[in-house]
């Protein structure tokens, strides 16, 4: 089979180049069946391409070619510039167009001739030395010229032929290496197209590559542009809420004089909407916060029970009005004292309970546990323990929140990790909530080395897990 390089530039001209002798013939095959051809004629064959290169050189009965068969130095040189003659020479006749013969001074015989493909010359086929039977050796015609010496070497070497057997096999020869050439261009053919098409793919899919990576740049800068202004616009958002909820709160203390019932109710609203409103706020800052890489954590060893209280405690209003039951378990083995940012984690906690009541039923159910958590991590390298036994446990506590409320579908799991994703997303959703309670508590739990974790039955309710780290920082 022919090979051809990939050329990264292929194209048309490319598939409409010709071929040379040797792209289209299998060399190595066809040197083998020349070297067959010439031992069965024993007589020597060469082929050239269409820029003379050689091809094929085999060797016929002689191993030798005639000048270093011959001992006199003038009879040799005249040998060589035969050769050259007969390798330049173009077959015009005389018993077929694209086949001649040439008489060497010496009286041996060669038959030439060219190679077609398509009606174009493609080189050329060289049959020879042998001596016509018949003919005498000689030096120009003179028999007694040559040495009786070297006579006897060249008659005994070079392989006397029938003219007509030598032409019958030079076009056997021919005929076999055009039938060659044929089946090697469709197969050149083949993988040139194979090629151009290969190559078209590779350029259409190196343009989408820099298209996709274009796009992913621009994608990339748009977030960051999308993070400062989140940040930008919550920040200049709370200072005149702080100012609003401020001012309601004096009117509800009476110190611009006492308020009306109606009056009161009205202020009491404003300030409650204040407050949701700068909860969002504060979200919206602390996940662009998040997003940007700028959190900073506080670490100073915590007690991690009266952090869960105290979120608890924030939350308590708001389970009441649903009538949820909350309840704490503390494990003997859970750890009290970790080292962590107190707020942080509390904000944490308030998200998952946030929702462990939101998503709950009326008269629901909520079950805090703190408990021991031991998590495999690889033990630093050691050079008589086999890597394989190289793992340890850390030390982490485990807060675990149950709820009895709608249960998350198996599919969307790991997606309310994701910002601004809730599993009721429409505008008509029943819950409240900007989809990034999650994110943010994510967010802060990978930042003091721990991990977040959920399992859920929809209808039954879900189970949070958030696991700390008892020493380790981020
Ligand atoms: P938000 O609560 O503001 O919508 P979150 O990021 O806290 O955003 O939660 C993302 C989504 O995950 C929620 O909208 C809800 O669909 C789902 N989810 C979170 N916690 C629970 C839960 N305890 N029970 C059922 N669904 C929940």
């Amino acid at each position: 089979m022919t090979q051809l390089p990939l050329n990264p530039g292929f194209g048309v001209d490319e598939l409409e180049r010709t071929f040379t002798l040797s792209e289209l013939l299998d060399l190595d095959l066809y040197r083998e069946i020349c070297a067959s051809f010439a031992s069965l004629t024993q007589v020597g064959l060469r082929v050239m391409d269409d820029t003379r290169l050689l091809l094929v050189d085999a060797k016929g009965r002689s191993a030798e070619s005639c000048s270093a068969l011959l001992a006199d130095d003038s009879v040799q040189q005249r040998c060589v510039q035969e050769v050259s003659r007969i390798l330049e020479k173009e077959p015009e006749g005389p018993w077929d167009q694209s086949c001649c013969r040439h008489d060497c001074f010496l009286g041996l015989r060669y038959l030439i001739a060219k190679l077609f493909h398509e009606g174009t010359p493609i080189g050329r086929v060289i049959l020879g030395p042998y001596l016509p039977r018949g003919q005498c050796l000689g030096i120009d015609g003179d028999p007694d010229a040559l040495e009786i010496g070297c006579r006897d070497v060249l008659g005994e070497k070079i392989t006397c032929l029938d003219e007509a057997d030598a032409q019958k096999a030079l076009r056997h020869l021919v005929r076999m290496t055009e039938g060659l050439i044929f089946v090697g261009y469709k197969s050149a053919l083949t993988s040139r197209m194979h090629l151009e098409s290969v190559s078209a793919s590779f350029a259409d899919l190196k343009e989408k590559n820099r298209a996709l990576r274009e796009s992913y740049e621009q994608l990339k800068e748009l977030d960051r542009l999308k993070s400062n202004f989140l940040a930008t616009v919550s920040h200049e958002l709370r200072t005149p809420l702080t100012s609003v909820i401020g001012y309601s709160e004096m009117l509800l203390e009476g110190m611009a004089g006492r308020l009306a019932e109606e009056q009161h109710a009205y202020v009491t609203t404003i300030m409650e909407k204040g407050e949701q409103l700068l909860g969002l706020i504060s979200s919206i800052l602390d996940f662009s916060k998040l997003e940007r890489g700028c959190l900073k954590l506080s670490l100073q060893p915590t007690d991690i029970v009266e952090v869960t209280q105290s979120a608890l405690s924030t939350v308590v209003p708001m389970a009441s009005r649903q009538e949820i039951h909350m309840d704490v378990r503390v494990a003997d083995d859970a750890p009290r004292e970790i080292v962590a940012d107190e707020g942080k984690v509390r904000q944490v906690l308030v998200n998952i309970l946030g929702n462990a009541i939101k998503f709950n039923k009326k008269q629901g159910s909520i079950l805090i546990r703190l408990q021991r958590f031991a998590r495999p991590v690889c033990a630093p390298a050691d050079e008589d323990v086999p890597a394989v036994f190289l793992t340890t446990e850390e030390e982490c506590v485990c807060i675990e929140v149950e709820d009895t409320g709608i249960g998350i579908p198996a599919h969307e799991l790991t997606r309310i990790f994701d910002s601004f994703y809730q599993v009721d997303g429409s505008s008509t959703r029943e819950y409240g909530g900007t989809g990034l309670g999650l994110a943010i508590a994510k967010g802060i739990t990978l930042a003091h080395g721990g991990f977040i974790e959920v399992e859920s039955e929809v209808g039954k309710g879900s189970v949070f897990r958030v696991i700390l780290p008892v020493t380790h920082g981020p």
